[in-house]
């Protein structure tokens, strides 16, 4: 093992995603919400390995669904149909809301948004998207350019035609409101005003994450979505919601509109679509939009897309779903363990300045001081020694459990078929683990 993390170290181009591993480590195996490094040593998975794993590891059916594809076919076949992507277009397509019955494949969520964006502009024949301050889309450069966070960008340009807007997020709000309705009327008021100023009749798209995931589980006030519904409705805006991270059950709804009861006019997803077994993204389209494709091709695709291997994984993921009724599972996971516990947790420690979450996607947003709300650690990607968020993920390695972190914000995503001693167990350890920690 020492000469893998050698090389490894040597030989490997390493980026961001890697900045906040508690240490050097090879995983080895794992088992539903478990896994283990190549000394043997277990942790309980409370990321799903960035937001994704939402099956678990090695789920027994998942396993058997690749080995049975394997057998049969494994050629991806992109000029002639086959059965597990027919078979993943229509579950996929029964699960969207509305009429987004029409299904393209993608890798992964970057290429996702990108296709997505390209369907709306083409479609509408407009030129603009309009992104949220503090979305992440991908890393791609047309997704990092839709991607609202500064973090990420250097000084290379982006694809033109990007406008930022200000999403409601009251904890740290933009338009210093008092409440959740106040920040949610300013937010539609500015993204208004900036629709306005941009000229409706330029804007393809309205490109958002329905929860924004990476930038801090920002769960948006009742009637937000809603409202840019209603905004794209008026001004024939295409609505794309981004729910690469909140959909596929993540927060025991298939989707995060659901929950709101809106329905956008695409949705990309990946990640949880087949439980991040082998690499899947993709873009479903309403009936609307997709017919304007009717006599012409959308000129877009990739020699690996609706891959039978990827496609089939999907199948398996969302029968699985189905069969262990892993929706309501979720659901009652969040309002009955985690929200709870969380409080407590909030109640126990200074440094926790929020919490906000649905089902089993969660944050605490970790500060110094509550009353000035001030990050525990600077927002930024400069490679640093070991600060105390570093010693905390740290800690709660060697206390056995693996937990996410990003800037300030500590991730509770375990695999949603965690059961709920282990739920507990995680969230113990963490409340633990602050106690001894200095921020
Ligand atoms: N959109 C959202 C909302 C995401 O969370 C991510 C990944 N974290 C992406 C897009 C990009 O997906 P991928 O990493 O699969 O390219």
């Amino acid at each position: 093992s020492d000469s893998i993390l050698t090389n490894d170290k040597k030989f490997v181009f390493r980026s961001w995603t890697e900045q906040n591993k508690a240490n050097p480590m090879i995983i080895a195996g794992g088992n539903g919400a478990y896994f283990w490094d190549d000394k043997g040593n277990k942790y309980l998975d409370f990321s799903s390995q960035r937001i994704n794993l939402n099956l678990g590891h090695q789920h027994p059916k998942m396993i058997e669904a690749m080995k049975t594809q394997l057998d049969s076919l494994t050629t991806c076949a992109q000029i002639f149909s086959t059965e597990p992507r027919t078979n993943a277009a229509k579950l996929i397509a029964d699960r969207t809301p509305g009429d987004l019955n029409k299904v393209f494949f993608t890798n992964a969520g970057s290429d996702a948004v990108e296709h997505a964006v390209r369907i709306a502009k083409i479609s509408t024949g407009r030129s603009k998207v309009l992104t949220m301050h503090k979305s992440y889309h991908g890393a791609t450069a047309g997704s990092l350019s839709l991607t609202g966070d500064q973090r990420r960008w250097f000084s290379e340009p982006g694809i033109p035609g990007v406008v930022r807007f200000f999403g409601p997020h009251l904890y740290r709000s933009a338009f210093h409101s008092k409440n959740e309705q106040e920040e949610c009327e300013r937010a539609i008021e500015h993204l208004e005003e900036i629709i306005k100023y941009e000229n409706p009749k330029h804007i393809a798209a309205i490109l958002i994450e329905s929860i924004v995931g990476s930038n801090g589980v920002l769960v948006p006030p009742s009637g937000y979505l809603q409202k840019i519904r209603d905004i794209c409705d008026k001004h024939g805006i295409v609505m794309i919601c981004d729910e690469v991270m909140s959909g596929f059950g993540r927060t025991g709804y298939w989707f995060a509109v659901d929950f709101w009861d809106v329905c956008p006019d695409i949705i990309t997803f990946a990640k949880g679509v087949n439980s991040g077994y082998v690499p899947l993204g993709g873009v479903a389209i309403s009936e609307k939009i997709a017919g304007h494709f009717d006599d012409e091709y959308f000129p877009g695709g990739g020699t690996y897309y609706g891959h039978p291997l990827a496609c089939s994984t999907a199948v398996a993921s969302i029968n699985i779903f189905e069969s262990d009724n892993l929706l309501s599972k979720v659901r009652l996971d969040g309002e009955e363990v985690v929200y709870p516990k969380l409080q407590d947790i909030k109640n126990n420690h200074q440094c926790v300045g929020e919490i906000r979450g649905l089902g089993l996607f969660w944050v605490l947003e970790l500060v110094k001081n509550r009353e000035t709300k001030e990050p525990v650690v600077a927002y930024g990607l400069k490679k640093s020694a070991s600060c105390p968020i570093s010693e905390f993920t740290k800690e709660c390695m060697r206390k056995g459990v693996s937990v996410l972190t990003s800037g300030n914000y500590l991730f509770i995503c375990p695999p949603l078929i965690i059961e709920r001693h282990d739920l507990l167990k995680g969230l113990d350890i963490i409340d633990k683990v602050l106690f001894g920690i200095d921020f």
